[in-house]
């Protein structure tokens, strides 16, 4: 029976931490790490991810601002609106909720943020510099999976590490830093043949496509680290990732449930990133 990897105790680990940083910051700084969250619209599960984002701020000792924009807001206002948060020196983080409504341009907003602010790493500077490994920032759910493979002793070095997903938020990512760790990675997604053969290669598979249950025992070798990225809503309302727990847990030698797995870890990463941000700026 696979070890259940603990996301909530780990973040709760690595947040305690952070809290532990943050004051000593605030004791030599005179002034506390800053978080800007915007948000665009009434999507109900952005509003839920962002009044989280708020409270895990306050819960570690940072300033924050919460921006609720209107639906109707322009391009011009939402840009003018990042232009000041770039000049604002109280502000060392800067995140703008994903998805904004379909009128605003997602990328057009993304370059207008000040790398040094970019705390989600979307910023294709940022990008650049994960892709080199020479990096301030790392986008935070692969960097919760890296947390959460350190802090449970699993080391990628050597091992074949397969990444199913492949998007610019998790997968690409995913496989990038499963790389600078020095596991050699195979990177799947919707194309790929025989996926069932590849993911039982794995000795280290990191699921993240949104099927819900999706991978199954079929998938799984025996004694690999499942982790699964997935957040899917089944038709009851619950909470289910991209793996069927129930069928690969007696399989696997260690696993993320969810929730209570990688989600955690995003927002842990988010705090870490502010932080790290705040302290390389002398203001
Ligand atoms: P996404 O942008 O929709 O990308 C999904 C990826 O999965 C794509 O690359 C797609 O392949 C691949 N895919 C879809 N169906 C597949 C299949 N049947 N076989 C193989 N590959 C398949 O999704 P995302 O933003 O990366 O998110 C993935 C999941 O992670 C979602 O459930 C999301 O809610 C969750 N998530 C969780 C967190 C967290 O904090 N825990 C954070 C972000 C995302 P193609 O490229 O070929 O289309």
């Amino acid at each position: 029976m696979a070890i259940r990897i603990d996301g909530k105790r780990i973040s709760a680990e690595i947040r305690a931490e952070i809290k532990e940083e943050t004051a000593a910051f605030a004791r030599e700084r005179g002034y506390l790490p800053g978080l800007a969250v915007v948000i665009v619209g009434e999507d109900p599960a952005s509003q839920v991810y962002v009044r989280n984002k708020k409270r895990a701020c306050e819960e570690v000792g940072f300033y924050s601002e919460v921006y609720e924009l209107p639906e109707q807001t322009t391009q011009k206002e939402l840009n003018a609106l990042v232009e000041r948060l770039n000049a604002d020196q109280k502000i060392h983080g800067i995140l703008v909720q994903l998805p904004l409504p379909k009128h605003l341009d997602e990328n057009e907003v993304l370059l207008r943020i000040d790398p040094s602010k970019d705390v989600d790493a979307f910023h294709p500077l940022n990008v650049g510099k994960i892709m080199i490994g020479d990096y301030d920032f790392l986008p935070c759910t692969p960097a919760g999976v890296m947390a959460l493979l350190e802090r449970s002793c699993i080391d990628p070095a050597g091992k074949k590490c397969v990444v199913v997903g492949r998007s610019n938020i998790v997968g690409k990512p995913m496989a990038m830093l499963l790389l600078h760790a020095n596991g050699t990675v195979t990177v799947c997604h919707s194309k790929t043949r025989e996926l069932a053969a590849v993911c039982r290669e794995a000795d280290i598979l990191v699921v993240a496509i949104g099927r819900a249950d999706f991978v199954g025992a079929d998938m799984v070798k025996e004694g690999a680290v499942v982790i699964d990225v997935g957040m899917n809503r089944r038709a009851d309302g619950k909470l289910t990732g991209d793996v069927d727990f129930a069928a690969v847990e007696p399989i696997a030698s260690a696993i993320t449930p969810v929730p209570g797995g990688v989600g955690p870890m995003t927002i842990t990463m988010l705090l870490k990133n502010t932080l790290t941000a705040a302290k390389k700026k002398n203001h």
